[in-house]
């Protein structure tokens, strides 16, 4: 195996060269301010060995990677009847169409779509006010990074909610069928802060290390979930992680993954190591553009592919 050190300074510095780097997301305001220069990576292994190149340790919006750690705190609330409320298969959608919500009766096709991911913030809410929620959510990301000092950006959250028009029609729609329990924007305020919660690829990857260890989470020396539950998220990330571009990801970098329109992909090696990536140009799905790239060629040298090197 090649030395990772030396393959992701070459990442980075490929990277670093690259004239085409996708658009930065522009439809939350605050996100558009973001320099496209902007690239890290952070991979920890199962050794618990940290490697990390780029701007790494800069803390960006997490957006949609927050989906998987809610799904996390959901499925530990209420198991396995989450699947009445959100199916489990690939959307062949934007990431946040309303139209196929119409065709299935409110019920969003998986957690990682924005439907999907406001019925689990729904459930972690659920008995309890929001900001207890929030609370417990933001902790959660503390604990499994072992950093104290992650918070919400501020004013991504106001930009979110002052523009957040798709994602207000969505939950509304669902409350419709039936499919909100709390007050549409009660789960939308939750929603929204926890996308917009800051961390850097060195807490992200030490974040998703329970997802490439069976559950377990080596520096906590926690359970965090089962080891079926973790097999069943990296799953749900292969097949519904990137959107309409799931089915690409699998293809050219092979790995459970989950990108969030600040430019960030989490990727998850069982057995080897949770991988943290960052570079806000998104491509024509929405997602990192170099970010897919970068990754792309990381489990390429590794031989990281869940489905042969
Ligand atoms: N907060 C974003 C939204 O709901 C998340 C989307 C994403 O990261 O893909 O639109």
């Amino acid at each position: 195996m090649p030395e990772i050190v030396a393959v992701l300074a070459e990442i980075a510095d490929q990277m670093a060269r690259e004239s085409e780097r996708g658009r930065v997301a522009s439809y939350i305001p605050q996100l558009a301010r973001v320099d496209p220069k902007k690239f890290g990576i952070a991979v920890v292994t199962a050794e618990g060995a940290v490697h990390v190149a780029g701007d790494a340790e800069e803390p960006f919006s997490i957006q949609s990677i927050s989906k998987v750690f809610t799904l996390t705190l959901a499925l530990g609330r209420v198991g396995d009847t989450l699947w009445r409320r959100v199916g489990r298969e690939p959307s062949g959608n934007a990431f946040n169409s309303i139209a196929q919500l119409e065709r299935e009766n409110g019920v969003p096709r998986n957690p990682f779509i924005n439907a999907g991911a406001i019925v689990v913030t729904d459930v972690v809410l659920s008995g309890h006010p929001p900001k207890e929620a929030l609370g417990d959510i933001v902790q959660f990301m503390r604990f499994l990074a072992g950093n104290e000092e992650i918070v919400v950006d501020k004013a991504v959250a106001q930009s979110e909610t002052a523009t957040g028009y798709r994602n207000v029609a969505l939950a509304n729609y669902m409350k419709a069928f039936g499919n909100i329990e709390n007050p549409p924007e009660m789960t939308l305020g939750v929603y929204f802060h926890q996308c917009a919660i800051a961390m850097s690829c060195r807490d992200l990857a030490h974040a998703g290390r329970f997802l490439a260890e069976d559950g377990h989470h080596p520096a906590t020396r926690r359970r965090v979930v089962s080891r079926e539950r973790a097999r069943r998220i990296n799953a749900l990330m292969l097949m519904c992680g990137h959107y309409d571009g799931s089915g690409d990801f699998a293809f050219k970098v092979g790995i459970p993954g989950k990108s969030g329109v600040g430019g960030g992909i989490l990727g998850i090696v069982p057995g080897e190591a949770s991988i943290c990536v960052w570079s806000p140009g998104l491509n024509a799905t929405g997602n990192s553009h170099l970010g897919s790239l970068a990754l792309e060629r990381l489990t390429k040298a590794m031989g990281w592919s869940v489905f042969g090197a």
